[in-house]
């Protein structure tokens, strides 16, 4: 096997293998840009490794093969003592996890070569000492699992008030000392001179970083799969550190908040590239370099609109720039937000550069999903404390807290808290996680805590300067004295970059309200939401309908664009004044007491269903007949059996009671339910058919079609669908019949059941449960969590169908329905209908439909053409 590839070797196809970064470094480098030249060690590698415990053969050789090449291409030898090549050690993997992985930059450096290096630098010996004291950070932290703050202290001791540049080469050299004397100390051996063994272990502390917690944390929050391994990437070190001719820098190609063109990012003088998102000193905007280095800058910008070009979408790049010479480090296409992601895949339409089938494949349902989020409301009063940057749009409101534990703490008691913290790092995850925003003092658009949160979806605002935040005393002072305490209420504008004291009250949004019909498209965000529904809803084969059981829902739903109910539930219909009759008509002795109670119960149910009709307007309309135990209808039984108890007690208490003890069932989801309670209370199903009937007859140009719940024999649907064709009949109103597949056996069987079904609609929730065995109402709080970290599964299969165990079902039934009945319709109307993963996969097995709550639908849709493309 190769395991290793030089950057001329790959291309950024080869994401799995080399990682996004060593792909993109790759491309780059084949574009001709200026790139440090280096090679890449393989996801593959990190995979044996991590499996084995050990290198895998041959590895060490390739690497050793292609270190000599480079060294033959740089002229300079690993860390030789004269004249030293360094480089850095840096990790990749498939997909772009900011931060959570190890970087060991100057490798290379040891007690000898730090002279080279200042000999061949010119006599710069501050640079030389300082690049070495990096070095053994940066390598005790990440390889030898020294705690970081260690450094950090004597760092900060040294330089007392000063910033780090101030330190001169004797202070620095100083600084080595008591750094060497740190790893002496908490590791018992002295740091490793051998340029090659640093080499060795750092790769290999590369490969482990896959597995901190933190970065396992962050994969099971934007589930990236668990075993993909991580890239290494070597490459020859270019030095922003040399002086003030020399600096680091980040930038996107377009504002990655609101997708508008321009010139985005920032930079530091004199600095190697953690230091800008470490905000260890402030950044000044890029444009600023074009007053302090103008030809890199228009290099610079050059290269930024090659790589737009290139990449057809928003790139974000790395770049150092060595005493006047342009180094690209890295790129990508970057991240953003939901708003801008819509708008700049729009606009790189009207640019030419993507057509609008792929515009619609740049934006996914989760992003439009968090454009559905409420807003502040703009009439309302507010107390403006600060102003930030607008990192990460949202609104936000909670309680403030000052350290990620205290957040994930409050969390977990059902707080809503706000992350407030001078900047984040890497460790901060579980509490950005936590919060419902977060809010920092400091860095930019492009720092840690921006890149995670624009990542999540989450709102951030960062960069606030006017605020002095204090952890240690678990609060914040704002401009005019103005003092937060952990606890006290904030609210965070996530589009604007202000900052509240105290609740402010939100809004819908604009493109919920645009979906609502209320409002035409009118500001550019809309506008192009707008476009892409659009054109998504030309390109999809799935249809869409919604859950609603209430007019409200169903009219809500045909204005986002539902086309039909795929499911409306008739039990809700039997609470509150109604419960009394559910009461009778379980209470009832005999023949006529139960006629009675359901013919009280019938105009009732018309009414409702006349109601839902008119809301869908000609529309197909998935009446399911009653679904749960028929005991949730009655009252507590210990409270009951308290009642009885008493002297009060009447003797239609103490029936009631008799009954509710009958019905009492130890595992009432695998009891008296669905087509079982039709089939045992006679008249029950009839009622609800005839009040269909009756309602359909009186609305014209209603499509009722009638589901029967939890059947899992056909002899079970037979003998209701007889009585209902029946009685149809007679009202002579026209309507399918179907059922859901909910149960395994009725997907086993579902040629048979096919026969007397004219439709199928998947109950995933219910089809979930019973394949798997897991009771949905406890197992999420219980044992998930459990399952998740063991990787039994890497997202909850009642929010994603699991494929191939739920979707086999499906596909078994989809495949022997159809082959019996070809003209069969089939849907899904579980909670998975607006999962975009489950929308593709309907798609997939060529289901009719889906079907979701009012609120996904437009998810849905977008989904759904994105299945389509
Ligand atoms: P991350 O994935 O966390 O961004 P990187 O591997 O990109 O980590 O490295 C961290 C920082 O070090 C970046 O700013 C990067 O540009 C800089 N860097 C990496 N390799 C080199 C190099 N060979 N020369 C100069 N700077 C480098
Ligand atoms: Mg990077
Ligand atoms: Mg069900």
């Amino acid at each position: 096997a190769k395991y290793v590839y030089d950057f001329t070797e790959g291309n950024r196809n080869l994401k799995d293998l080399l990682g996004g970064k060593g792909a993109n470094l790759a491309e780059m480098t084949n574009l001709g840009l200026p790139v440090p030249p280096g090679f890449t060690i393989t996801a593959d590698a990190c995979r044996h490794y991590l499996a084995e415990g050990s290198l895998p053969d041959g590895l060490e050789q390739e690497v050793a093969g292609h270190l000599a090449a480079l060294e033959s291409t740089m002229g300079r030898k690993l860390g030789q003592a004269d004249d030293p090549l360094l480089v850095s050690v840096r990790s990749g993997a498939k997909f772009s996890m900011p931060g959570m992985m190890e970087t060991v930059l100057n490798i290379g450096l040891n007690d000898e070569s730090v002279h080279g290096l200042a000999k061949q630098a010119g006599g710069n010996d501050r640079f030389a000492w300082d690049s070495y004291r990096r070095l053994i950070q940066m390598f005790g932290k990440t390889v030898l699992d020294i705690d970081g703050d260690l450094f950090e202290g004597a760092l900060d001791r040294l330089k007392g008030r000063r910033q780090d540049t101030d330190l001169d080469a004797g202070e620095l050299q100083q600084l080595v000392e008591t750094y060497k004397g740190i790893v002496r100390e908490q590791t018992g051996a002295d740091f490793p001179a051998d340029p090659r063994e640093q080499m060795r272990l750092a790769v290999m502390a590369v490969f482990d970083s896959w597995n901190a917690p933190r970065a396992i944390l962050y994969r099971r929050q934007e589930r990236i799969p668990a075993d993909l391994g991580t890239a290494v990437n070597i490459m020859a070190m270019v030095f922003g550190n040399y002086g003030d001719d020399s600096g680091t820098g980040v930038a996107f190609t377009r504002d990655p908040g609101s997708g508008q063109q321009g010139i985005y990012g920032d930079y530091l003088q004199n600095a190697q590239g953690e230091d800008v998102v470490a905000g260890i000193r402030n950044t000044i905007p890029l444009q600023d370099l074009e007053r302090i280095d103008p030809s890199s800058y228009r290099e610079l910008l050059a290269i930024m609109e090659t790589l737009e070009n290139h990449y057809r979408d928003l790139c974000d790049i790395e770049f150092t720039i060595e005493r006047g010479k342009l180094w690209m480090l890295q790129t990508r296409v970057g991240k953003r937000t939901a708003a801008a992601a819509f708008r700049i895949a729009t606009q790189l339409v009207d640019q030419g550069l993507i057509t609008m089938d792929e515009a619609v494949t740049r934006v996914t349902g989760d992003q439009l999903a968090q454009l559905m989020f409420p807003r502040f409301d703009g009439g309302a009063e507010k107390k403006k404390i600060a102003k930030g940057m607008n990192a990460s749009p949202g609104a936000a409101v909670g309680k403030a807290v000052f350290s990620s534990e205290r957040a994930v703490e409050l969390a977990e008691q059902g707080e809503d808290v706000i992350l407030v913290r001078r900047e984040t790092n890497p460790d901060d995850l579980a509490g950005m996680i936590a919060a419902r925003g977060i809010l920092t003092s400091r860095g930019g658009k492009t720092s840690h805590a921006a890149v995670v949160a624009r990542g999540m979806g989450k709102t951030c605002v960062c960069g606030a300067e006017e605020l002095e935040v204090l952890p240690a005393e678990r609060r914040f002072v704002a401009p005019g004295g103005v003092e937060v305490s952990e606890g006290e209420v904030i609210s965070i504008d996530g589009r604007t970059g202000e900052v509240f004291l105290g609740e402010v009250p939100v809004v819908p949004s604009a493109v919920v309200e645009y979906f609502e019909g209320a409002a035409e498209p009118a500001d550019d965000l809309v506008k192009a939401v707008d476009r892409i529904m659009r054109h998504a809803d030309g390109v999809r084969r799935l249809g869409v309908r919604a859950n609603a059981d209430t007019p409200d829902d169903a009219a809500r739903a045909r204005r986002f664009g539902a086309q039909g109910i795929g499911l409306c539930r008739t039990e809700h219909m039997f609470l509150g004044e109604r419960r009394q009759l559910v009461e009778d008509l379980v209470l009832a002795t005999t023949d006529e007491e139960r006629q009675a109670a359901l013919d009280a119960l019938e105009p009732l149910q018309k009414s409702d269903f006349i109601g839902i009709f008119q809301a869908m307007d000609g529309v197909p309309v998935t009446i399911r007949l009653i679904d749960p135990p028929l005991h949730e209808f009655l009252p507590d039984l210990v409270e009951l059996s308290i009642k009885a108890a008493t002297q009060e007690a009447t003797g239609k208490d103490r029936r009631l009671l008799s009954a509710v003890k009958r019905l009492h069932e130890q595992n009432p989801m695998l009891g008296l339910r669905g087509v079982r309670l039709g089939l045992v209370i006679p008249g029950l199903f009839a009622m609800q058919v005839k009040a269909i009937a009756q309602a359909a007859a009186e609305v014209p140009g209603a499509r009722p079609e009638i589901m029967i719940p939890l059947v899992a024999a056909v002899q079970e649907l037979e003998s209701v669908r007889e009585e209902a064709v029946k009685i149809l009949a007679e009202a002579g109103v026209e309507a399918l019949i179907g059922t859901m597949i909910e149960v395994p056996r009725a997907a086993l069987t579902a040629g048979q059941i096919a026969e007397a079904a004219e439709f199928f609609s998947f109950g995933t929730n219910d089809l979930t449960q019973m394949a798997w065995g897991f009771s949905r109402d406890d197992v999420e709080s219980s044992f998930f969590h459990r399952y998740l970290d063991l990787g039994i599964f890497g997202v909850s299969p009642f929010e994603s169908i699991d494929r191939e165990g739920v979707g086999r079902l499906i596909e078994i039934a989809v495949a022997e329905g159809r082959a019996a009945r070809p003209d069969l319709h089939l849907g899904i109307c579980g909670e998975h209908g607006g999962d975009p993963d489950s929308v593709h996969f309907c798609h997939d097995v060529g289901l009719d439909y889906v079907s979701c709550s009012p609120f996904r639908i437009p998810v849905a849709r977008l989904e759904a053409g994105r299945a389509a493309l």
